[in-house]
């Protein structure tokens, strides 16, 4: 059999080294700040490590297969990753569309970074985006949405955005490469936090962009050479030894979130939940049609921000922690950090412990004064 593969099968492959009789089956990472130049000038060799990286690249390698992508590129955090694109491609003049219900601190840098500088910015939720991608230039979605988890139509919206010539930048953090490739549903490029599931040990940060056309990669990469927001490689070699089981443990996070996501919603103490797995969520019939698996958060409204604090102080197994997508179950309640969310309202991580478990320290902590 020579595929198509399953996603372990990818994700072990991906980061396979080339099979080198006396070389290490692993490589070991690179960690270079020079490299030696001949004096004549060739262009092809590593010359500087702010501009290249064989350990990047075997992460960029593995990161473009996983996406579907030709070309990825690493950066230092998500965040870089995503700044990053936004400095390339949302030049001024032009009108640029960021999730109003998405990761705060991507609008906050659209509003307080490139407003100032003749950028419009249009806020939109997910209902709202299709809508406001007709008068854009470049379209920046995330589906699902960290924390609300409501998911877009990223084939309609990738008709629309074709339509007028726009731009789609798709975060694919939440639901990782193993959830979700935005790029087959018509997405020009990914960008990602591997901060969260992809590296999902909650020990590094790391981010990355993926796409297909070869001006804006160039682009994009020109940005990171110059403005300097690299992976370092030793981050990168990390990322790359969690590539290889991030098959395994989204599995089953997916499977604690949606046995998660059925307790909590039985439960009398929890007001409501979303999770686009469950067959009743208002995003499940999107979420199927365009989503592998359903990812391993589940976001949930309780009473007050009493009652979050009260579950975590009773339960053994989740810990409070911001971030998400790390092999331990955790809770973050999102107020405190200013999402637009109730006090009440906590988004939970599903770890990779066994599910059994996780359930029956909910019922736990949930029933405890
Ligand atoms: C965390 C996150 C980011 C930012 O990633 P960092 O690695 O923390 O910089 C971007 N988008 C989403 C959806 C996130 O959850």
């Amino acid at each position: 059999m020579t595929g198509p593969y399953g996603d372990s099968t990818r994700s072990v492959k991906a980061v396979a080294a080339d099979a080198v009789p006396g070389a290490p089956v692993a490589q070991p990472p690179v960690p270079a700040a020079a490299y030696h130049i001949p004096p004549s000038e060739d262009d092809s060799l590593d010359s500087y490590g702010r501009y290249h990286n064989p350990t990047w690249r075997q992460l960029e390698s593995a990161l473009a297969e996983l996406e579907g992508a030709t070309t990825a590129l690493t950066f230092g955090s998500g965040m870089a990753a995503i700044t990053s694109v936004l400095r390339a491609l949302a030049k001024p003049g032009l009108t640029l569309v960021v999730p109003a219900d998405g990761y705060y601190q991507v609008r906050r840098y659209a509003v307080e970074y490139l407003a100032p500088q003749g950028i419009t910015v249009i806020q939109a939720k997910c209902a709202d985006i299709i809508d406001a991608a007709t008068g854009a230039d470049v379209v920046l979605a995330e589906t699902p949405s960290n924390p609300g988890l409501d998911v877009v139509d990223l084939h309609a919206l990738a008709m629309t955005c074709r339509g007028r010539g726009a731009t789609l930048i798709v975060d694919n953090t939440t639901a990782t490469p193993l959830g979700q490739q935005p790029l087959s549903l018509g997405a020009d490029l990914v960008v990602a936090s591997a901060t969260k599931s992809l590296s999902g040990h909650h020990d590094l940060l790391a981010g990355y962009v993926a796409g297909c056309h070869v001006d804006q990669m160039a682009a994009i990469e020109h940005e990171r050479r110059i403005a300097g927001p690299i992976l370092g490689a030793f981050e990168a070699w990390l990322v790359l030894r969690s590539i290889a089981t991030a098959g395994l443990r989204f599995e089953r996070q997916c499977q604690n979130a949606l046995a998660m996501a059925l307790t909590l919603r039985a439960h009398p103490a929890v007001r409501s939940v979303r999770y686009p797995g469950l067959a009743d969520d208002p995003s499940h019939e999107v979420a199927n049609r365009q989503m592998k698996r359903f990812g391993g958060i589940v976001s949930i409204e309780l009473e007050d921000a009493a009652a979050v604090h009260r579950f975590v102080h009773n339960s053994d197994l989740f810990v409070s922690s911001t971030s998400f997508g790390g092999i331990h179950s955790s809770v973050d309640r999102r107020a405190r950090w200013g999402d637009p969310v109730g006090e009440g309202f906590a988004r939970i991580s599903a770890g990779i412990e066994d599910t059994d478990d996780l359930i029956a320290d909910i019922e736990h902590a949930l029933a405890r004064p």
